[in-house]
């Protein structure tokens, strides 16, 4: 249902099941500096530089979902920072009537990006960081770039940027380090969210072995500390905690304890194809149309989401935007 809203004068995208349509990842681009186990496989395919839309046209797909009640923008890829455009595009989307900007990142170019970067309204960062241990960042990132990550970090702080640390919890090679990246989140005064592998591309051929649930993190983080679980909004990813010590962490629980029911996101790629949901692999073109085809084909996205986790994603993380 795509209604007008009394407070707004936004339409609203509301969808079949009653979830509002708020949050938007939108991909820049599919290639990438760091080959991440779980989401970069060796023969790769980077699509989007040579069939991704020109900039104007992209950004006018999400002027047009901002119209229809998008209110947060996140930015993702690939790796975003890596497009030609990426500042262009950041400072274009701080025009929109949006009350977020943000953009998810490996941090490797950060700390040169972050002069720049001021140029705009984003002043919220999700980093991206699975070891503090130079050898298993190489191991997991394919890069040995653990420094300049973390002084991207520590830049990004001293210019008050808020930063979330996405941390994927794989059993054998970064669940060890739990307690340090909770004792260093805590003494950078940042929120860690740890993340469940999920069962996309790649990754289907490492879930036996190094899938670490929700509950093992938990019980991890018990044998040092006591825990006492947050209030969150109703369409967060993430599950909050925090330790008697005061060190506040997230868990997404993608596999054992999903959060479709309240989902409130659309994905819309770089071709400018919008998706319902991270774990369909078809989406429905929004280029070129008409305000009336445009407003329809919002209509079948919207009766597109599904409501319950589906198994598995064949396409690769870097191919849709996580
Ligand atoms: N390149 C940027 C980065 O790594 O932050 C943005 C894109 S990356 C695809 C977005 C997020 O997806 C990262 O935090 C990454 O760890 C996460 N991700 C990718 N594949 C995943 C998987 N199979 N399971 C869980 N998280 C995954
Ligand atoms: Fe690149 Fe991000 Fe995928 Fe790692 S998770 S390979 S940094 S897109």
């Amino acid at each position: 249902m795509i209604k007008s809203a009394a407070v707004s004068s936004r339409s609203v995208l509301v969808d079949p099941h009653g979830r509002t349509i708020r949050k938007l990842r939108l991909s820049l681009l599919d290639a990438c500096n760091a080959s991440c186990l779980y989401c970069m496989p060796e023969k790769r395919l980077f699509e989007s530089l040579q069939r991704g839309l020109p900039i104007a046209e992209l950004l006018e797909i999400v002027a047009r979902l901002v119209h229809y009640g998008i209110t947060t923008v996140r930015v993702t890829g690939g790796e975003p920072t890596l497009h030609p455009d990426f500042i262009e595009y950041m400072q274009r989307l701080s025009q929109l009537p949006i009350e977020r900007l943000a953009f998810t990142t490996n941090a490797i170019r950060l700390h040169q990006l972050l002069p720049q970067l001021e140029s705009t309204n984003c002043r919220h960062i999700n980093i991206s960081l699975d070891s503090l241990q130079e050898s298993g960042f190489k191991r997991i990132t394919g890069r040995a770039a653990l420094e300049a990550v973390l002084a991207g970090i520590d830049a990004a702080l001293e210019r008050g940027y808020t930063i979330k640390l996405n941390c994927v919890l794989m059993r054998h090679l970064n669940d060890h380090e739990i307690p340090d990246f909770l004792a260093f989140a805590h003494r950078k005064g940042i929120e860690i969210r740890f993340l469940e592998l999920m069962n996309i591309g790649i990754a289907g051929d490492y879930f036996q072995q190094h899938y670490f649930s929700a509950a093992e993190c938990l019980a991890a983080i018990a044998l040092h500390t006591t825990v006492t679980r947050l209030p969150s909004e109703l369409d967060a990813t993430a599950i909050q905690y925090q330790t008697e010590q005061g060190a506040r962490f997230g868990i997404i629980a993608s596999e054992s304890i999903p959060f479709c029911q309240h989902c409130s996101r659309w994905r819309l790629l770089p071709n400018g194809e919008l998706r319902a949901c991270l774990f369909q692999s078809d989406g429905i073109s929004l280029c070129a149309c008409s305000p009336a085809e445009f407003e329809e084909r919002l209509h079948t996205v919207l009766r597109r989401k599904p409501t319950e986790r589906l198994v598995r994603q064949e396409q690769d993380m870097y191919q849709i935007g996580g």
